[in-house]
Formats: C-alpha cells, structure tokens, sequence
C-alpha cells in the first residue's frame, strides 16, 4: 500500500464520517486539518487523532508532510481551493459538484495536468459492488442492448445535513448539485456511455428554503439512444433506493445501492430465468481511496478522474437548466 500523506481541506461531516477512516484504511495518514475557523479547526483535529490543524490555506498546500489533499468544503468553494493546492505540487481528490460552472471545472482538470498532479472526483457510488457487478454483466452481454435504465435515488435528507444543501443558493444548493450529479456519474460508469440530452422537472415541497428544489424527476438521452430516468429527492424517508438496466435480452435490477454504505443486491432476470449476482461489498471510500494511491504511486487511475467531475457535473448542470427552461437541454461536456 502506498502511504500517502493527507491533508484535509474542510471540517467536513463527509470526512469525520467517511473519508478519515478511508483515507486510513486504506494506508494513507492524515496529516493536517483546515477550517475557515481556528476553533473549529482545533477541535476537529483533536477528536479526529489528526496532528496538525491550521485556518490558512496557503498554509496547509504548502506544508511539506503533505503529498495529497481532499476537499470537501460548501461547493462555492471547491474551485479556489483546488487551484491553490494544484498550484503548490499537491495531488487532489475533489468532491462533488467539482465547482458550480464547467468553465471552473475545466480549469481545475487542466491544472492538474499542467503540474502533473493526480485529481479525483469523490463519485463513491462507481466503487459500489453492485454497480461494478452490473457493469460487467452488460460488457459481458448478458442483458443484450441496454435500452433503458431507471435510477431511484429519492432519500430523506438527515436532520444534521439539512444547512447549506436547502437554505444556501451560493453554495450550490439543492437536490440536482447533490444527488443528480452522483446519478449522471453512476450512470455514466455503468452503462460505459455518455448522456448527451437531459429533460427535468424539480419540486419544491418545502424542505428547500427560497425556491431551492428539494426533489426533481427527469430524462437523460445518451449516445447509444438509451433513456435513463432519474428520481432524485431530500424528502422521502421510505422510497429506498435502487439502479435498473434493461436491454434486448435481459435486465438487471439493483436495490438499497445509491448509498454510502457497502450493500444492496443486484438480480439479473432473463430467459434463463433470476439469478442474484455475486457481490464483493466493500467500503466504497476505501475501494476509492486504494485507487487514488495506486494513481499516486504511479499505477492507474482514480475511481473517478477529473475529467469525470466534469461529465457528470455537466449533465446535472443540464438538468437544472432544463427544468428552468421547460426545454431538452444538450449536455455541454
Ligand atoms: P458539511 O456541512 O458537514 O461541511 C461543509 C463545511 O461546512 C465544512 O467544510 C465546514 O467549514 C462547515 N461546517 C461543517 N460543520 C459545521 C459546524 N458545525 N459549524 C460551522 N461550520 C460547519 O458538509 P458535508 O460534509 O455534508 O459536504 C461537504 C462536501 O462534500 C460537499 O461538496 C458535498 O457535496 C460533498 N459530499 C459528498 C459525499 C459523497 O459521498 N461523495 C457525501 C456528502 C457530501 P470549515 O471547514 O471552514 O469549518
């Protein structure tokens, strides 16, 4: 394993929850910590067993015990961020939506490449067994032409995430820059395609403040003429989860799957009948982290690249807009 020395740009729920393990599990350290506030700063150090914590960005990409960052503050600030540690030689795992433009997306990818930095994009679901399992079952045929796919992603949003994502417009709120993007990167990755067409309507039942969505159902076209729908929402407690392909010969059917945690079930039913696939569950960050230090190390890619930031955020931009407009919008990437 490679021992890759973290530094943590943000205070984060994601990180405590998730990410700090991971990046340990996986045989990383962590290093330093940063917040926009001392205090907190301090105080998230010591409850997380992280040595160092500072206020000063500048401080934290140019600490030398640091070899790579993660980032996982509010969306706005995701861009000036990744820069500042691109900038100073560090490897970048991002978080999603990369940033609120692809404009400043694109930026962020160039400039890892220009300094020759390893960037990621924390798209945890494409390291979840059962979506891993489906893709595989489609590149070996056994659902035929893939012609449609479903993806049910209508969760309710915890007490202790209800902040920003509702209330603040700057900072990238609402269900379509959280939940969307992950839906457009799963799909992306499962089908191995592209969506080149999206059409949305968005609800506001009332979680969202001042006229943020709170839930959205829509329709991406991809290249190969597949038409995926999309259902995502803060709202529902009970709806649970699921992905589904169906093609010429076949479909496959995965429940309890767009989630953090490693589980779910995929069933392929054909004319030979059902068959439960055979599943490898494995904590999605770690499987993501082990991948992000191989590709420090030399050895292959992220999970998912930069440039998959940039697809996926494209077409849940797409989306926004296109429920905005009423109208089928072409996907930019
Ligand atoms: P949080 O609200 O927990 O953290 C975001 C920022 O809010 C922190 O960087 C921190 O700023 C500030 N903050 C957090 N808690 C407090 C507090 N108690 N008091 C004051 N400020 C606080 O957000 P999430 O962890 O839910 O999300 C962060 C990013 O990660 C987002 O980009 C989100 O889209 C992404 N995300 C990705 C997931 C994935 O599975 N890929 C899952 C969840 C989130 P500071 O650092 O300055 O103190």
């Amino acid at each position: 394993m490679t021992q890759v020395r973290w530094g943590l740009i943000g205070a984060s729920t994601i990180a405590k929850e998730w990410m700090i393990g991971a990046m340990r599990d996986a045989g990383g350290s962590v290093v330093s910590v940063m917040s926009s506030d001392a205090a907190r700063a301090k105080d998230y150090a010591v409850a997380n067993g992280i040595a160092k914590h500072t206020s000063d960005l500048q401080a934290l990409v140019s600490d030398p015990d640091i070899d790579a960052v993660y980032i996982s503050t509010t969306n706005e600030l995701h861009r000036d961020q990744h820069l500042a540690a691109a900038k100073a030689g560090k490897h970048v795992l991002c978080e999603k939506p990369l940033a609120l433009s692809l404009d400043d997306a694109r930026a962020m990818v160039a400039l890892c490449h220009e300094r020759g930095v390893v960037m990621g994009t924390n798209h945890h679901l494409r390291n979840a067994a059962t979506h891993r399992a489906m893709r595989e079952a489609i590149k070996a045929s056994k659902i035929g032409k893939p012609l449609f796919a479903r993806v049910f992603h209508a969760v309710f949003l915890p007490p202790h995430l209800q902040g920003w994502r509702i209330k603040n417009p700057s900072a990238g709120a609402g269900v379509i820059m959280d939940i969307t993007v992950h839906d457009a990167d799963t799909l992306r990755f499962v089908l191995d395609d592209e969506p080149t067409h999206v059409s949305a309507m968005v609800q506001k039942a009332g979680m969202g403040e001042g006229g943020i969505e709170d839930g959205v159902m829509g329709v991406m076209r991809f290249k190969s003429g597949l038409l995926a729908q999309f259902h995502d929402a803060f709202t529902t407690r009970y709806a649970g989860t699921g992905f589904e392909v169906h093609g010429s010969e076949g479909s496959l059917i995965a429940r309890d799957c767009m989630t953090q945690q490693p589980k779910g079930e995929v069933i392929l039913r054909n004319a030979d009948g059902e068959q439960s696939l055979r599943l490898n569950h494995e904590n999605l960050y770690a499987r993501s982290l082990r991948l992000f230090h191989d590709a420090v190390a030399g050895k292959g890619q992220p999970s998912a690249t930069g440039e998959d930031g940039v697809k996926s955020m494209a077409a849940a931009l797409a989306a926004m807009e296109a429920a905005a407009s009423g109208k089928e919008i072409a996907v930019a990437a």
